[in-house]
């Protein structure tokens, strides 16, 4: 099977997925083609997967596809963008059918649940490594950024986490539970579900969003630096309950400081509140804008808590 074989056997079909009025030419051609729709700005970003560093060789090809994507469109969601469309450069040491076939299957999975389609890519032989490009777009200006936070907001989370965190463990086998309580978490890690309807409400009326992709405290610092603002987490806002033998404390770390959840962390003016909490029940209040910069934990007395470990940067200490 060739390059081009491959691409037509496996990649070719998610073309059809989802498909965006924006999309003018797709797969085939030397570019993609999109359509610019009056007022609107496009949203682009992407995100590198490589083996070894983001998933292990013997991961199971459909979950990593499934994955792979989900972790590219958490960005659109945190920029409050319709999904148009994505393009996948692809590395690959061999044509491998038994891999290619539930690797695209889980693309595929997750283009369909997200509302988009596979616009083009590029195929290259070497260690496995692949890199996701997103676009989206919203009403021009109308983008959700992490540089308007305002003193007095409320800092918020779309859902509970620390869920990614415990699977991560479980993965790197820092930690050991029933085949059943494992199932749950692991699907937590491996299906992420990008908060993409939370951040077309958020539209209009949150004053900054991120998705949590390096741990919330970590996160919360890009905010507050874009907004020049400090972030107040209140620990005890952040109720994930731990899985049977691990203890409170060392899920408070992982719901700080563990990567992978892809739920989005937003600044929202008080006022809209209680029309955010009625459309989206899960989400939750974990502290709050004030002035200063950085982020600061507190805890239910509201003394400071110095964490020990803020979150994920590749190169760090080296
Ligand atoms: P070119 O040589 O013009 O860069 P290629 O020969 O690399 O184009 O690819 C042919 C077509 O297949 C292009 O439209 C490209 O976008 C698409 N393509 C290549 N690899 C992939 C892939 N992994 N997924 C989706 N489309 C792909
Ligand atoms: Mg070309």
């Amino acid at each position: 099977m060739d390059e081009f074989e491959l691409i037509r056997r496996y990649f070719v079909p998610l073309g059809l997925t989802g498909v965006s009025e924006s999309v003018a030419l797709g797969i085939g051609d030397d570019c993609a083609l999109l359509d610019s729709q009056m007022g609107r700005q496009w949203t682009v970003s992407c995100d590198t997967l490589v083996c070894g560093r983001h998933f292990p060789l013997e991961s199971d090809p459909f979950l990593l596809g499934q994955r792979a994507l989900a972790v590219a469109v958490s960005d659109l969601a945190a920029m409050g963008a319709d999904p148009v469309g994505f393009m996948l450069a692809l590395t690959l040491p061999q044509a491998d059918p038994d891999w290619l076939q539930p690797f695209a299957r889980g693309l595929a999975q997750m283009a369909r649940q997200c509302g988009l389609c596979l616009i083009g890519g590029d195929t290259t032989r070497g260690p496995l490594a692949m890199t996701l490009t997103v676009f989206g777009s919203t009403p021009v200006g109308k983008a959700l950024r992490r540089d308007g936070a305002q003193i007095g907001d409320c800092l918020c989370i779309g859902e509970a986490l620390g869920e990614a965190g415990v699977a991560l463990a479980l993965l790197d086998g820092r930690l050991h539970l029933s085949a059943e309580q494992s199932a749950y978490w692991l699907d937590r890690y491996w299906r992420p579900s990008p908060q993409l309807a939370l951040g077309l409400l958020l539209r209009d009326k949150a004053t900054a969003v991120i998705d949590v992709s390096d741990g919330l405290l970590a996160d919360c610092e890009h905010i507050a630096t874009a907004s020049g603002v400090m972030l107040v987490v209140e620990q005890n806002q952040l109720t994930t309950q731990p899985p049977h033998g691990v203890d409170n404390r060392q899920m408070l770390e992982w719901q700080m400081s563990a990567g992978d959840d892809y739920v989005l962390a937003f600044t929202l003016p008080p006022r809209h509140l209680e029309e955010i909490r009625q459309a989206w029940p899960s989400m939750q209040v974990i502290g709050r804008v004030e002035t200063g910069l950085g982020v600061r934990v507190i805890d239910a007395q509201g003394n400071r808590v110095e964490p020990a470990y803020k979150g994920y940067r590749h190169f760090m200490a080296e």
